[in-house]
């Protein structure tokens, strides 16, 4: 709560529209009274539940990984364990939150805010080694994620080889909260006349090419066949397209938008803003032979291209503060400190501590061990001291704000320590 409240304050502090309505001397009694949800930082009454205020800064990249292999025979699509495990860790080393689909969707909506560095995981084509290999990893992380599956090539289908994952596979993982989307029935070019491959009952296939009505009821069968398959077969809402290659153009997207699809995905890795078009979200394709594009994706929210407004807000909890966020100390000269190592790469002469009525101080920095502190020298004489921490990261600002009480009856006793005694309120 507070934490969300903290990334309000810099939301209205950087000028967003809409926080006006959230009068700043409120802060003080809203960070001591922790009440549910945002509604309670509304002042006027709210008829219908306020909706959160969304960090409207905030980036997200979405990647894209198909096989996982120990040898890699077609870097196109196939990735090592290791190497897709070591990418997965730079991503949590660099301090990018990874989300699930549904919350970055709930996020362009408005409805609900998320970190200022994210990515999204997709698996792309429904393969065995996802299930076996791909998802045990993201479990180690505690990772969500994306499968885009083309029901033709599921096991049992007319393009589902032994290599291919099974609906019961896919029902385990649905059932552990996967997310399971659309990525056509037979996987190819969707643009009318081009050439397409036919398969018939028998498994007999034929190369043609479509137009008029017999193009329009394949694509349909394409875009809505596979939607509405996968959400009998595993009990599911759908509401996410990946177009195969990337190929589509006006048409197609209106009939995935008819058919009901929120979002359509391509394969033009581009990072994805408040503002990204959701019938066309680009995600990174990695491939094993071309590591570039991680790094180079990873690099595009690393740094801040939008001017002075891009600032990271760090969770107080991920840099074990002392005091702690909500925690009252029973000395009115607490030792302030927090633990930076988490956050990344800290540019040592970057690090600055503001403390409420006192402004910046003079902290002492250690770059070893991450460790920034300061002493409070004079007493402290309100209720509570926010604290904001900041430093720059790999050229970007990266922020935290936390909240502790004091407790007045002790702190008016003569100070005979300096260390605080800390009580936990929760
Ligand atoms: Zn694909």
């Amino acid at each position: 709560m507070v934490h969300r409240l903290a990334i309000i304050l810099i939301i209205c502090a950087l000028g967003f529209g809409g926080c006006k309505k959230f009068g700043h001397g409120a802060k003080e009694t809203q960070l001591l009274n922790p009440g549910p949800s945002s509604a309670a930082l509304t002042p006027t009454p709210a008829l219908t539940p306020a909706k959160p205020v969304v960090d409207q800064t905030a980036q997200t990249i979405i990647f894209c990984y198909h096989r996982f292999v120990d040898k890699v025979r077609y870097p196109g699509t196939e990735i090592t364990p290791p190497a897709f495990e070591a990418e997965m860790k730079e991503l949590k080393d660099r301090g990018i939150t990874v989300i699930g689909m549904q919350d970055l969707l709930a996020w362009k909506r408005g409805d609900k805010n998320i970190p200022p560095r994210c990515a999204v995981i997709t698996f792309d084509d429904g393969w065995k080694s996802q299930y076996e290999v791909g998802w045990p990893i993201m479990k180690k992380f505690g990772y969500p994620f994306t499968m885009f599956i083309y029901t033709e090539g599921v096991r049992g289908g007319q393009l589902g080889g032994g290599e291919a994952i099974t609906w019961e596979q896919l029902a385990d993982m649905r059932d552990n909260g996967v997310d399971i989307e659309a990525h056509t029935a037979t996987h190819q070019d969707l643009r009318e006349g081009h050439n397409i491959m036919l398969a018939a009952a028998g498994g007999k296939r034929t190369k043609t090419k479509l137009v008029g009505p017999e193009y329009e009821q394949w694509l349909q069968s394409e875009v809505v066949g596979c939607k509405q398959l996968l959400e009998q077969r595993l009990g599911i809402k759908v509401n996410c397209f990946a177009v195969p290659f990337g190929s589509y153009n006006e048409h197609v997207k209106e009939v995935a938008r008819k058919a009901g699809y929120e979002a359509m995905f391509t394969v033009y890795g581009q990072p994805i803003t408040f503002t990204s078009p959701l019938d066309s979200l680009g995600r990174y394709a990695i491939e094993a032979n071309k590591p570039k594009v991680f790094a180079d994706a990873v690099k595009m929210i690393g740094t801040s291209s939008g001017g002075a407004a891009a600032v990271a807000e760090v969770g107080a909890a991920n840099l074990s503060t002392q005091p702690a966020d909500g925690e009252t100390v029973r000395t009115a000269l607490p030792l302030i400190k927090a633990n930076l190592s988490g956050v990344g790469a800290i540019e040592p002469g970057s690090v600055q501590m503001r403390v409420s009525g006192l402004g910046v101080v003079p902290v002492s920095y250690d770059p070893k061990t991450g460790t920034v502190s300061y002493q409070v020298t004079q007493k402290m004489r309100e209720k509570s001291c926010t604290v904001i921490v900041s430093a720059k990261s790999e050229g970007k600002k990266v922020e935290a704000h936390w909240t502790f009480g004091i407790d007045q009856n002790a702190a008016a006793a003569p100070a005979t320590s300096a260390s605080p005694s800390p009580t936990k309120k929760k």
